[in-house]
């Protein structure tokens, strides 16, 4: 597998912030996001990718989730999904005794096989303030795969209210409930997220929409393997 970082944590965003937790984030994404706080795992103009990058064998990657002793795994990335197929391998291992969270950009749709090994899906789908082509982010198979799903919540990036028009409108044509939505804020630094967040927070609640801060930056800023 292309694995960038193993490290123990807490779970800084969504429903499960603040639990003690395992992260395996993989390397590679089909997105391009301006503003990617984890450039590392894919910008090859800027990052090496032999420096950032580690070719793990399945067993290799269980081994060192193993070491941690805590049974519960977030992955992220980059974009997990673009190895699916080694993540049901290594997932066959761990199941039952993880409780397995995926953090995906929503423009994969997971096989079943791997459904089936999926406690939780955080699905963080891209809008215009990612500067992505829209076309990339929006996949229509993809939102009706997840919003289906009663373990699917969706987390969207907001940088200000001009956001709220396009996710609200992605909401409503996708069905999506409220209840599965989270609002978080677009922030790196510590003093991006002080600035911001209440304004978000506002924001959802005025939306009827839950709200996810990112509390890993608020503790630890832009350090890395936190
Ligand atoms: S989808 Fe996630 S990992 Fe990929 S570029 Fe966007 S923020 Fe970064």
């Amino acid at each position: 597998m292309k694995i960038s970082e193993i490290f123990k944590s807490i779970q800084g965003e969504g429903i499960n912030t603040g639990k003690d937790v395992v992260f395996l984030r993989t390397a590679l994404c089909n997105l391009k996001c301006s503003w990617c706080d984890t450039k590392y795992t894919w910008d090859w103009d800027n990052y090496d990718y032999s420096k950032e990058v580690k070719e793990l064998s399945i067993n290799q990657v269980k081994d060192e989730i193993e070491q941690f002793n805590i049974k519960h795994l977030v992955i992220t990335g980059g974009e997990p999904m673009m190895q699916a197929d080694d993540l049901v391998e290594l997932l066959s291992f761990l199941k039952p005794d993880y409780y397995v969270e995926v953090e995906t950009n929503g423009t994969i749709v997971p096989k079943k096989m791997l459904t089936d090994l999926v406690d939780q899906w955080n699905v963080s789908p891209k809008t215009s303030n990612s500067n992505n082509p829209l076309e990339m982010c929006e996949d229509s198979e993809c939102y009706t795969f997840f919003s289906n799903r009663e373990n699917c919540f969706f987390k969207f990036v907001v940088e200000n209210k001009s956001d709220i028009d396009e996710i609200t409108k992605l909401v409503k044509k996708y069905s999506i409930s409220n209840e599965q939505v989270l609002l978080m804020p677009q922030a790196q630094t510590k003093e991006e997220l002080a600035t911001i967040e209440g304004s978000i927070a506002s924001l959802a609640n005025s939306n009827n929409l839950g709200f996810s801060s990112r509390l890993h930056v608020k503790l630890w800023g832009t350090q890395r393997g936190k």
